[in-house]
């Protein structure tokens, strides 16, 4: 008799499993199929809505094991949810579960309310380091802690039924496996999914900045002949003994916004592909201080103090002058983002970390929004009253060229961090 029901039971409970596996997949299936490509507030609304539905089927749906005891994975979402997003994502999570585990009712009911607190209260506060981590150590990192989870509710547990008996440890058995092997699982789908989004808005930026190279390398070079042919006529006629100095005033101006034009034909030449003369083997020693001392009167004027610290030496193929102009846009729009905020500090730092080149440039300055942050580095996007909004594209295509990546970390009203890393 009991030898018939074995496999029935074990027959059922594998069938809740994969019903509770397809809870978890559900979310991750529909944002990647309808939608992955809109906006991030509107996607993570919409993540927020799924997770909390299949909170609530993990916990209609529990996995029941022979001897009575059950468990469910519901933590799992919530999990995932805290860690991504931190307290203010999770929050509707807590109360939906709350608030469904109240209208169940029941035995057990002021453990859950405990428990479940206890896990909104501590698991966001890593938030802030979990999303900084790695895929990998974010896999390893959201297993862990729903491993560690899962341990304190079966110790809680055991201390409310206070016999530890055979049916006990098998509970934590099954309870730790599930919850180790599905959370694994779904986090290797999460990353994967993320790595493919990143991966897309690569190559796109990579395309947009193609079209851009190709267009400012022959449309620069086709006008900085006749801009230095024109200036260098009217700096002989300015030589002129029989211009009156109403006419010296005109050629000079006609001379400053020559220059002008110039600056902004240089910009977009840098554009262009590398120039074999230019290319160097080497750790960007002589760039980065030449491009701080190149920024350092700028920074004075606008009341900006420049931190400088340099510690590294990998070396890697570059241009150098599109590196110089790299790091001058990237000073000049820290210092430019603290004059309004009457002056800072401009922390510049490059160092090395496993083989790569890390470039840090920080400052204290207006920030920005989640939505500007990714707009910037789109072609003529500038706030600023005199911005030509080429500056950013300029640092996107030559840190594109080298192969590296740029992250931004920036708050509205606080301050930006740009942090670039350099493959060797
Ligand atoms: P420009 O400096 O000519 O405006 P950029 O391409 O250099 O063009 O920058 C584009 C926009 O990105 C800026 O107008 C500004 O709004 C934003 N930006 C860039 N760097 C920073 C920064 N460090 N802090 C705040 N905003 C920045
Ligand atoms: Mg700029």
């Amino acid at each position: 008799m009991n030898l018939k029901q074995r496999p029935k039971g074990s027959y059922a409970l594998f069938e809740t499993l994969l019903l509770n596996f397809l809870f978890l997949l559900f979310p991750v299936l529909i944002v990647l199929i309808f939608f992955e490509d809109r906006p991030h507030s509107y996607n993570r609304k919409i993540l927020i809505l799924l997770s909390a539905v299949t909170m609530i089927l993990c916990i209609t749906k529990p996995i029941k094991l022979e001897m009575g005891f059950i468990f469910d994975l519901r933590y799992i979402p919530f999990i995932i949810v805290a860690l991504f997003g931190g307290y203010k994502n999770v929050l509707p999570l807590y109360l939906v579960l709350n608030i469904y585990r109240f209208y169940l009712g029941g035995y057990g009911m002021m453990y859950s309310f405990l428990f479940s607190t206890a896990v909104f209260i501590l698991v966001p506060l890593l938030s802030k380091k979990f999303i900084k981590l790695d895929s990998k150590s974010r896999i390893i990192g959201a297993t862990v802690i729903s491993f560690l989870t899962m341990g304190f509710y079966l110790i809680i547990l055991s201390i409310i039924v206070g016999t530890l008996d055979r049916q006990f440890w098998i509970l934590t058995f099954h309870a730790l496996t599930t919850h180790v092997g599905v959370m694994s699982v779904i986090m290797l789908l999460i990353e994967q999914i993320i790595a493919n989004i990143k991966n897309r808005d690569r190559i796109l930026q990579s395309e947009r900045l193609n079209v851009v190279s190709e267009l400012a390398a022959s449309v620069s070079h086709e006008i900085r002949n006749p801009l230095t042919v024109t200036s260098g006529f009217l700096q002989l006629l300015n030589k002129s003994i029989t211009l009156t100095q109403i006419e010296k005033g005109y050629v000079e101006i006609s001379l400053q916004e020559l220059n002008r034009a110039e600056k902004i034909v240089s910009d977009y030449l840098s554009f262009a592909k590398p120039q074999s003369e230019n290319m160097v083997y080497s750790n960007l020693k002589a760039e980065s201080e030449y491009t701080k001392n190149l920024i350092i009167p700028y920074a004075t004027i606008h009341q900006v103090e420049v931190q400088f610290s340099f510690n590294n030496s990998l070396n890697t193929n570059y241009d150098t002058n599109q590196i110089q102009q790299c790091l001058i846009n990237l000073y000049k729009n820290g210092i430019e983002a603290m004059k309004d905020k009457g002056g800072g500090i401009l922390l510049i730092d490059i160092s090395e970390r496993k083989q790569n080149i890390m470039i840090s440039i920080q400052d204290s300055g207006v920030g920005m929004t989640k939505e500007e942050i990714s707009r910037m580095g789109k072609p003529y996007y500038s706030t600023k009253v005199e911005g030509t909004g080429l500056g950013m594209l300029m640092v996107y295509s030559t840190i594109n060229k080298v192969k590296g990546t740029i992250e931004v970390d920036s708050e509205k009203g606080k301050g930006t961090t740009f942090l670039i890393t350099i493959p060797t």
